[in-house]
């Protein structure tokens, strides 16, 4: 089967919750519907939970961590579990690339070799970690011993966005999972089924029912009860700087739970003149911007052009942009898929006209495409003549559109670089040491790139400064959210 031939109407999807090991209607039997933004057609109705359907599910975590099926495992054997889940999804990988190019619409090609593979290695790394990882014994006085431990901390909420909805959900159900927690995910209401599926594979693996428990619905609805509930020991949290808010306000009226948020970015991409390769450059501009619609909390959305090289740059950049045209993404080779919704192409598209109204220089896009297909698709577009006081400069658009604004001095631009809410990544191209190395520590981000946008790595923590949130993804730095650290203090009379 090509996935471009795949009937949709044998796409019989289970859109039931799954609390304590079974698929599960909500239990005021309400639905909500699942349209692909492909071609707005119904994929198929999803459990709409509320918070007696969170109470179901945080009462299962909390029964499976308080008789230890999961956490009482010896780390190895919570290895081989997690081991396990990474290869299912790899022998799940075609179907489960499908649902979710069908659910939020990102071409094939990169659900299947990029949000598959990477999620699947996320779970993979956790699980084998957890059993290399030391305890400590404190340098105390030879009367005592103080052994600094890490314990599971209970009960872990998680929330996530739609727009890698497997990755966003590995990256936090990984280390939760394999420190040994019980975990109940609420995915986000525009493309929850990939969730439901992974955790019907972590059953099929070994995690125990209850362990793992995927609560779909609505934020206010089945969001908010997760965030507020008193038996709920940590949120996780990825999404917008607004709801983000919201969560750690919603920790803090309630038990004090830890809250980790991984919210919005509008990162800078400074390309100076002496920039060691302008096609490469190039590339990674319009690559960075474009990959999954623009709808990247990383992504390079303001591109800051050394001024001497702005016409050649655009120049270069323009050429590229026909290749980034929006196609089925079913299709073997697209790189450019649907947006994820109605909703959201809208927002994408006013966007797009606040840039036209404040006097931003429209060189390519700026419209709706492929209309007749009944999805929700956007061109690439590129403004330049951008200055920092605009909407599309200060505003995360969370779709393919780039903001191109230019400079002449290193200090100013580091300022106007700087001049965000946000603090998620930031890149600068320079063959000059001096001047990678001092800008890369005068800008106010989580990762700095240096003439590149695309390494990336399980092994490196992916997080942000300032409202792009608090708390790092990825890397041995993730157990620290999943952990509380315990001190037992050992008094010793020694006989010798
Ligand atoms: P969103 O904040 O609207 O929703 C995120 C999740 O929160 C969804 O599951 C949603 O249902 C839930 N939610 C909404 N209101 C809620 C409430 N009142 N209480 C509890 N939960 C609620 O964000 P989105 O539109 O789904 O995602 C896009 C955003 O995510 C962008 O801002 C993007 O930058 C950010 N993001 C950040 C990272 C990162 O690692 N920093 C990664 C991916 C996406």
């Amino acid at each position: 089967m090509t996935f471009e031939s795949f009937d949709m109407t044998t796409a019989l999807y289970d859109g039931r919750a799954l609390i304590n090991g079974v698929r599960v209607h909500a239990l005021d039997g309400q639905t909500f519907d699942c349209i692909s933004p492909v071609d707005g057609r119904l994929l198929t109705t999803v459990a709409r939970c509320g918070q007696a359907d969170v109470d179901v599910a945080v009462a299962a975590g909390r029964a499976a961590f308080e008789d230890r099926r999961w956490c009482g495992l010896a780390p190895a054997a919570r290895k081989r579990v997690m081991i396990k889940f990474a290869d299912q999804l790899l022998a799940h990988a075609d179907e489960l690339a499908m649902m979710e190019t069908l659910d939020m619409g990102k071409p094939i090609k990169y659900a299947r070799g990029v949000d598959v593979n990477s999620a699947a290695n996320c779970l993979r790394w956790y699980g084998e970690a957890v059993d290399k990882i030391y305890d400590e014994i404190a340098p105390t006085a030879s009367t005592a011993l103080a052994l600094i431990q890490r314990e599971p901390m209970g009960v872990v909420g998680v929330i996530v966005p739609w727009n890698y909805p497997m990755i966003m959900a590995a990256w936090k159900i990984a280390p939760a999972l394999a420190a040994g927690n019980s975990v109940v995910l609420k995915p986000s209401e525009k493309s929850p089924l990939t969730a439901l599926r992974l955790a019907e594979l972590a059953l099929e693996a070994g995690i125990p029912p209850g362990v793992f428990n995927v609560v779909p619905g609505y934020g206010p609805e089945a969001g908010s009860p997760l965030a507020l509930h008193m038996d709920v020991d940590c949120i996780a949290f990825t999404g917008s700087t607004r709801v983000g808010k919201q969560i750690h306000v919603m920790a803090g009226q309630s038990n004090l739970k830890r809250a980790w948020t991984e919210l919005g970015g509008k990162s800078p991409n400074i390309v100076f003149a002496d920039c060691p390769d302008l096609d490469k450059a190039v590339e990674a501009a319009l690559g960075g911007i474009f990959f999954n619609q623009g709808e990247s909390c990383n992504a390079p959305s303001r591109l800051f052009v050394e001024a001497s090289i702005r016409d050649q740059f655009l120049e270069k950049a323009l050429a590229l942009v026909p290749a980034y045209a929006p196609a089925n993404p079913l299709a073997p080779d697209t790189v450019m898929g649907a947006i994820v919704d109605q909703t959201q192409m809208n927002s994408v598209l006013r966007y797009i006209e606040l840039g036209k109204q404040e006097g931003a220089a429209l060189l390519a896009g700026g419209a709706q495409a492929l209309r007749d297909t009944g999805g929700c698709y956007v061109q690439p577009t590129i403004f330049a003549g951008v200055t920092p006081d605009m909407t599309i400069a200060r505003e995360e658009i969370f779709g393919p559109v780039l903001s191109v604004l230019s400079f002449t001095d290193t200090a100013e631009v580091v300022r106007q670089a700087n001049q965000s809410i946000y603090g998620l990544q930031a890149a600068v191209w320079t063959r000059d040491i001096n001047k990678a190395h001092g800008v890369a520590r005068a800008l106010r981000a989580g990762t700095v790139h240096v003439n590149q946008y695309d390494e990336d790595d399980i092994t490196v923590p992916f997080g942000g400064y300032k409202q792009s949130g608090v708390g790092r993804d990825k890397s041995l730095h993730a157990f620290d959210k999943y952990t509380e650290t315990k001190t037992t203090w050992i008094r010793i009379d020694s006989p010798v």
